[in-house]
């Protein structure tokens, strides 16, 4: 700490130089000043005489070029821009001639700034901003907005902002400047007495009124102190500097979430909306074409389910003519039940098997005929293997094989609204109805897997049955199909090579039957369908692109508009991570409304279109996550060049833009 006969400010040999191409402009050009404690003082000089670039590099707004500034004996030449933002926060203050309030703030708002960069809870700064604005008079206009104040208010809310920290020294440069000589009187009497109270005032002015008031007056010109006159001696004692809370707080989250949300997006509704929908195209497109293929994923995997799990089908190719007489001259006999018998006790791990033959026959159900219906003779497992199920009755039994019963199993569809009279008719012959199955109706069409009936249509009889009681082409093959279920998937492709090697050897090579194994062909539909995956997620990935090009864009227009109220800021003590992580979170805060819009967007559209296409819903929480994840990463890739750019900018070009 600095003994009272030391001087709380110093400056020795202080130069500040500007290069306009090839010419240096000596705005300061070696000065010496002592400022003590308790001074009221007053620079005054012609304009372009120095006396703004003095009080910026006492302000600590700037650096000097050459020489050395001590501000309460500490140096300041060689302070980061983290202590510079921190002495300006704590230690001293800045009234400005153009007042520099934010616009959007109001007036207990403004004067509270400086508070939020030493990290002091929202409450406690609304409350001593309130205090303060007492102290300038201002206690009737705190949720005003600095558009509805009179100039001189303007100028009290900046005087309050200053004091806010209870700093060591107050800089004014030109205070009364854009005041009218009554209301310029006005704060003159305000910072007389607040230096009665013990606060330390440097001013600059060229106003001699205003000089007049200060106790003592320097002279500048041309980068050089003219003169330095004190008119009235400094006190000798001074009250004591309260000492500051809350030392060493940042700016926090909360705080810079509302200043994204109020002085950025809210402040242009439009230019955000349109920017947000960049985003929401992105997010959306990534969820609703990947359910959408998830959707039809799922379609066809139970599609598969519906059609048997780990099954593989021999299929008799159903010779006719020719080729039927040249297949059994070569010795085959066509798929038949030896076969079956050959691969169940060759193959292993089988865990089920069932036979099938389609008979074409007419069917009458009391006295009706029925068109649509198909007569399969069946045996074994068929059942399971084809994942039915019984609503009603029973199955066909081994009995009924061996006793070629003429019973029958329904599918649903066939079952009459009276079900108190049953006369079933095949081919001209009666038949008693055993049982009834479940309705199950799974629409395989875009399956390309043979004979995919909908089985709701389908009415079931004992194989032997069917096979002894009628007499069909000679050398027609005595089974249709043979169904085998597999214990789990992996085995599919082991089992379809050994049972073709099997048929090999009974059919002596003829090819009159063909595998089909459900579950390869849903692998090779998953496959092709990957390429359109891929595609359609290059197709969000743009749209994200762009998205976060015009969330850049807006980042880069906005940062433009606010270079003013990033000096204001950086002036009352924000670090450049401060000015950072506001627009950096501005524009993340972009991002995710677009992402969380996205995602409710996508889950509309997918819902409302998933019922014409007959496609189940399915969200993926992985997929939601990771488009939202994409959307934040946007926003924080795109934001990170304009907030850099706006933490970057120099604090004294854009306080004296107009
Ligand atoms: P005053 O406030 O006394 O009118 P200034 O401190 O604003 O004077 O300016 C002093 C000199 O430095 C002037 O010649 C001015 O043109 C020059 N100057 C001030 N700021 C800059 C700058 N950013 N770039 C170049 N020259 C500057
Ligand atoms: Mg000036």
């Amino acid at each position: 700490m600095s003994s009272p006969s030391e001087a709380l400010l110093q400056l020795r040999g202080a130069r500040k130089t500007y290069w306009m191409g090839e010419n240096a402009i000596h705005a300061l050009d070696g000065v010496d000043l002592d400022i003590h404690a308790g001074e009221f003082a007053a620079i005054i000089g012609s304009s372009g005489s120095g006396k703004s670039t003095l009080m910026h590099m006492l302000g600590c707004l700037d650096r000097l070029s050459e020489g050395s500034y001590t501000l309460g004996g500490e140096d300041m030449s060689v302070a980061d821009d983290t202590q510079l933002s921190r002495i300006r926060n704590r230690e001293i203050g800045f009234v400005f001639q153009q007042f520099h309030l934010l616009p959007n703030l109001s007036v207990q708002e403004n004067i509270a700034l400086p508070l939020a960069y030493s990290g002091i809870p929202r409450k406690e700064r609304l409350e001593r901003a309130k205090i303060m604005a007492g102290r300038v008079g201002l206690d009737a206009r705190l949720d005003h907005r600095p558009t509805e104040l009179s100039g001189g208010q303007c100028q009290r809310v900046a005087i309050a902002r200053a004091l806010i920290h209870n700093p060591r020294i107050l800089f004014a440069d030109e205070p009364t400047g854009a005041l009218d000589s009554k209301t310029g009187l006005e704060i003159l009497a305000l910072l007389d007495q607040l230096h009665a109270e013990g606060l330390t005032i440097l001013l600059v002015t060229h106003d001699p009124k205003v000089a007049h008031h200060a106790h003592r007056n320097i002279t500048l010109s041309d980068g050089q102190i003219l003169k330095d006159e004190t008119r009235v001696p400094r006190p000798q004692s001074l009250p004591a500097r309260e000492d500051q809370t809350h030392p060493n707080g940042h700016l926090q989250f909360g705080d810079m979430f509302r200043i994204g949300l109020r002085e950025g997006l809210l402040a242009h509704k439009l230019r955000t909306a349109l920017t947000l929908l960049g985003v929401i195209i992105g997010v959306a497109s990534v969820i609703a074409m990947s359910s959408f293929s998830l959707g039809s994923k799922k379609k066809q995997a139970d599609q598969i389910r519906a059609l048997g799990a780990n099954l593989v089908r021999v299929v008799d190719r159903r010779l006719e003519g020719a080729s039927l007489y040249e297949a059994r001259a070569s010795g085959s006999l066509g798929l038949s039940r030896q076969d079956a018998a050959a691969l169940r006790s060759r193959v292993p791990d089988i865990q089920r098997s069932a036979l099938q033959r389609a008979l074409e026959l007419e069917v009458e159900l009391n006295r009706r005929p029925q068109a649509e219906a198909q007569v399969l003779a069946v045996a074994g497992d068929w059942l399971e293997v084809n994942n039915l199920r019984l609503e009603q009755g029973r199955s066909i039994s081994a009995e009924d094989q061996q006793l070629k019963n003429r019973v029958a199993v329904l599918g649903a569809g066939l079952k009459p609204k009276d079900t108190e009279s049953l006369d079933l008719r095949i081919g001209g012959q009666p038949y008693q109805v055993i049982g009834w199955l479940e309705n199950r109706f799974v629409d395989t069409t875009e399956l390309e897997a043979a004979d995919s009936s909908n089985g709701n249509y389908s009415i079931y009889l004992p194989l032997e049955t069917a096979l002894n009681r009628y007499t069909w082409l000679p050398l027609r093959s005595e089974l249709d199909e043979i169904q085998l279920q597999l214990r789990d998937e992996d085995q599919l492709a082991p089992a379809g090579r050994s049972i073709r090697r099997i048929l090999d050897t009974l059919h002596r090579g003829v090819e009159d039957f063909d595998l089909v194994i459900p579950l390869d062909l849903l692998k090779s539909k998953q496959e092709s369908q990957k390429l359109l995956d891929l595609l359609s997620l290059a197709i969000s990935a743009i749209s994200l692109l762009v998205g976060g090009i015009g969330i850049m864009n807006i980042m880069l227009a906005s940062v433009t508009e606010r270079l003013k109220e990033i000096g204001i800021r950086r002036a009352v003590g924000a670090r450049k991570p401060d000015i950072r992580r506001q627009f950096l979170v501005e524009a993340i805060l972009i991002s995710m409304c677009g992402g969380l819009a996205g995602i409710g967007l996508s889950i509309g559209i997918v819902s409302l279109a998933s019922i014409p296409l007959a496609i189940p819903v399915v969200f993926s929480p992985g997929v939601i996550l990771v488009a939202f994840a994409a959307a934040f990463g946007t926003g924080l890739g795109f934001g990170a060049y304009p907030a850099i750019r706006a933490s970057n900018q120099n604090l004294v070009d854009i306080l004296s833009r107009e």
